[in-house]
């Protein structure tokens, strides 16, 4: 394809993506990888070694239908922050106050990636990175490209976010349980203290480990982007798009969902990981139950459950008499002890536990599935409503309990999960929630046409279509402008001061 006045063909145009080292935000970002190739764009994609063995034949099986994504390795540096050897993805770190070590050697990466596209990429187009790695602002801002940032969320929940950010309406409650109203937002949106990102509720353990100083610098760094690719459809929160770029003021493309891009059984079986479960075995099990009859119930990448709640989920399942997959994270040993008593014998036939990583979006969109209990991370949340699923929203943390009110109030497609005082969720209301959700037609049918967007976006002429190739535009635009010396520079951000 060759762009209006352009003269030059777009394969000599090279996007750089640097994604984050966790499933959930790398998985999106080799889809957009290959979205851009299918666009005709050279694409090199940065990562580590080891992230790089898994990564490389995704894109090479893709590389069959004319797709070019070359992978560049850069060392990660876990030695020098202290994290074990081969600690190179997030949902592989052994404790949880290991993040912000993780998140110290990302920032190490500065100066061997600047060097590396030097070296490898010719006359790059753009870096594309993601929002944990604010600072390759800086490298765009000396090779003279736009950084364009990927947050691996919704427009609903980064408006959210900066909201909170911007209003700090959390302050003036009285408690952590007491709602308080996002003011300024298209919806009445209430969250509470106790729903909120650790890092804006200003929790003084995490701040004390350095958090505060590197998302401080990431938030700014984000904020000084030249825009950004979202992995949504501008007909899924269209007045949250808007509100992104009008009030935030954010120049954002909405490309996805870019799971659909996704289209043989190998991909969608394989995506992330290799399943721990044979999928065509799988797919014979989903075969045999009746359509729109399965509950599927996945906790994402990184979550982990206590056992006690685990119990209460298994029971909670085996009591609404539905059948399920039930995906539980953790080698196989450590799931046979959190499961209840005698519990694979009893739903034998009827429920099928996947020890490990399963190949979500084939069950997602398999006819027989029927609903998906989730998280609420935001490509999960997204792939449900890309199979037309109704959900349970059960978010844990980070910018979930945001997507949550995303399904729940504005799309009404989900049923909320609810807690007790302990923040725990029995049996009784596990079984509760699941019923609701296969049993509501209403929601059923929102959710379906919900899905039925999500297809359109992405075919030829939908919004999401037309946003990569109006993003396409902008990058080749911006380029020409600069060859020609009228391109805006980025800005850098303002050095972060200590009273902040
Ligand atoms: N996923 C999967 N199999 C699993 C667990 C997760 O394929 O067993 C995929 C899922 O389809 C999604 C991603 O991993 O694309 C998880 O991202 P999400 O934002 O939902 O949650 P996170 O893991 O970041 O909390």
């Amino acid at each position: 394809m060759v762009m209006e006045g352009e003269g030059e063909s777009e394969q000599s145009h090279n996007v750089v993506l640097f994604p984050f080292m966790a499933q959930g935000h790398m998985i999106p970002v080799l889809d957009i990888a290959r979205m851009l190739a299918d666009h005709g764009l050279a694409v090199t994609l940065v990562t580590t070694p080891l992230n790089a063995v898994w990564i490389r034949p995704i894109l090479d099986r893709a590389a069959s239908s004319s797709c070019r994504v070359r992978v560049l390795d850069i060392e990660f540096p876990c030695a020098e922050v202290g994290l074990p050897e081969g600690c190179e993805s997030m949902d592989l770190l052994p404790s949880n106050d290991l993040k912000i070590n993780f998140l110290r050697a990302t920032e190490l990466l500065q100066e061997p990636f600047e060097k590396l596209i030097r070296q490898e990429v010719e006359n790059p187009l753009c870096i594309i990175s993601d929002m944990f790695l604010g600072w390759t602002v800086e490298t765009a801002k000396v090779l003279g490209i736009p950084r364009i940032v990927f947050h691996g969320t919704s427009c609903f929940s980064c408006c959210c976010s900066s909201c909170i950010h911007e209003k700090k309406p959390h302050i003036n409650v009285g408690s952590d349980t007491e709602p308080f109203m996002l003011p300024g937002l298209p919806h009445d949106i209430r969250l509470t203290r106790a729903q909120l990102a650790e890092f804006s509720k200003g929790n003084s353990e995490l701040m004390a480990a350095g958090f505060s100083r590197v998302l401080e610098e990431m938030r700014r760094a984000n904020a000084h982007s030249y825009g950004s690719i979202v992995n949504s459809f501008e007909e899924l929160e269209s007045e949250y798009v808007n509100h992104y770029r009008n009030v935030v003021g954010m120049k954002a493309w909405p490309i996805g969902p870019v799971s659909l891009c996704n289209r043989d059984q190998i991909d969608k079986a394989e995506r992330g990981k290799k399943a721990s479960v044979d999928e065509s075995a799988c797919l014979r099990w989903l075969d045999s139950q009746k359509p729109e009859s399965v509950v599927y119930v996945c906790f994402g990448s990184l979550c982990r459950l206590a056992p006690q709640q685990l119990t209460d989920i298994g029971l909670g399942l085996e009591a609404s008499g539905l059948p399920f997959i039930w995906v539980l994270r953790g080698d196989r040993e450590q799931v046979d002890q959190w499961l209840p008593e005698g519990f694979e014998e009893r739903v034998k036939g009827r429920g099928m536990v996947i020890k490990g990583w399963a190949p979500q979006i084939l069950i997602l969109s398999h006819p027989a599935t029927g609903g998906f209990v989730t998280h609420c991370g935001w490509n999960s949340t997204l792939e449900g409503l890309t199979a037309g699923l109704p959900m349970v929203a059960w978010p844990l943390n980070a910018e979930q309990p945001m997507n949550a009110k995303l399904v729940v109030d504005v799309l009404k497609v989900a049923v909320p999960i609810v807690f007790d005082t302990q923040g725990v969720v029995p049996k009784e209301a596990v079984e509760q929630a699941v019923s609701e959700m296969m049993g509501n037609g209403e929601m059923r049918g929102r959710a379906r046409e919900l899905g039925e967007m999500a297809r359109r976006a992405v075919e030829e002429g939908g919004s999401s279509y037309m946003n990569l190739t109006l993003f396409i535009q902008d990058m080749i635009a911006y380029k020409k402008a600069r060859t020609m010396d009228t391109a805006p520079v980025c800005d850098s951000p303002p050095p972060c001061t200590s009273s902040e």
